[in-house]
C-alpha cells in the first residue's frame, strides 16, 4: 500500500479575495470556520475555462477541498464547491461593495491561522443580509462595531471612556469612546449631534447579534460607517481602500 504525505481535507469558508499568481493561478484568501484566516493556491483558476475560478470570487460561501501537508506555507486548493453565491448581493452595486468592505476589513484585522469562529459566523450573517437587500450602512456599521467587539476593541458608548459621565457631547476616535463636555474641550474634539450619538450608540450595542432590529428602528449613515473606518484605520493602521470605492456609489 502506498503511503500518501498528503491528506484531503474540506473546509467550510468565505473568500475574502484573490490576488494575480504566476500566470494562469490565484492566491485565494479565506476565512473558515474550523482553521480561521487561510490563504491557498489555486492553480489554474484564472483561465476562464476554470470551473473552480467562478467558485472562489470574493464574498462566496464555499466549500474547500485541499491536499494538506504539514510543511508547506501555502496549501494547494483542489476544488471548490459553492454553498451560498449571494448572487443578489453581487448584482447590486453597492451592496456588493459593502461585501467587499466587510471582507476587506476581515482580511486586514485577522491574523493568519487566528481562530475566530464568531467573526466567521458574524460575516456570514452580515453577506446574508446584504444579500437580502438590507440597508448597506446598517449591516456595514452593525459588522464593523461587531468586528472590533470580537477583537478586543469594542467602542465604549455607554459614557465618556474617560470619566464616564453619562452625558455626552462627542467621540473620541484615539480612545474609542463617547466624551462628556469636559473631556471633549480637553481633547479638543469637534462636538456630535444628539441625534448621532444616539444612533452611533445603538449601532455599537446592537452589533450582528441585534442587527435585525436595528435594521427595524434605525438607519445607519454613511456618517456611521466612515466614523468606524476612521477608528479601524487609525488602530489597526488597516487602509481599507474598498471605503473610497464605496462612498462614491
Ligand atoms: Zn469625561
Amino acid at each position: 500500500m502506498a503511503v500518501h504525505s498528503a491528506m484531503n481535507e474540506e473546509i467550510e469558508a468565505v473568500v475574502l479575495s484573490l490576488s494575480d499568481y504566476r500566470e494562469n493561478d490565484a492566491i485565494i484568501h479565506i476565512l473558515s470556520k474550523e482553521h480561521g484566516k487561510m490563504a491557498f493556491v489555486g492553480q489554474g483558476v484564472r483561465k476562464v475555462t476554470s470551473k473552480n475560478g467562478r467558485n472562489i470570487q470574493p464574498c462566496t460561501h464555499c466549500m474547500i477541498l485541499y491536499d494538506h501537508k504539514e510543511n508547506r506555507s501555502m496549501q494547494k486548493m483542489r476544488t471548490a464547491t459553492i454553498v451560498h453565491l449571494f448572487r443578489h448581493m453581487k448584482m447590486d452595486l453597492k451592496a456588493g461593495v459593502a461585501g467587499n468592505l466587510i471582507c476587506e476589513a476581515v482580511q486586514s484585522l485577522l491574523e493568519e491561522g487566528e481562530s475566530c469562529t464568531d467573526v466567521y459566523d458574524h460575516l456570514l450573517m452580515a453577506l446574508t443580509l446584504l444579500d437580502e437587500g438590507k440597508h448597506p450602512d446598517t449591516v456595514v456599521s452593525a459588522f464593523l462595531a461587531q468586528l472590533l467587539e470580537d477583537l478586543g476593541f469594542g467602542l465604549h458608548v455607554d459614557g465618556c471612556v474617560i470619566c464616564n459621565d453619562t452625558k455626552v457631547t462627542s467621540f473620541s476616535f484615539k480612545d474609542g469612546g463617547f466624551l462628556c463636555m469636559h473631556h471633549m474641550m480637553l481633547e479638543k474634539a469637534a462636538s456630535w449631534d444628539p441625534a448621532d450619538l444616539k444612533r452611533f450608540r445603538l449601532i455599537n450595542k446592537a452589533g450582528m447579534h441585534h442587527c435585525n432590529v436595528l435594521l427595524a428602528s434605525t438607519k445607519a449613515t454613511e456618517k456611521d460607517v466612515e466614523q468606524l473606518v476612521r477608528v479601524v484605520r487609525l488602530h489597526t493602521g488597516a487602509p481599507l481602500h474598498t471605503f473610497d470605492l464605496y462612498q462614491k456609489i
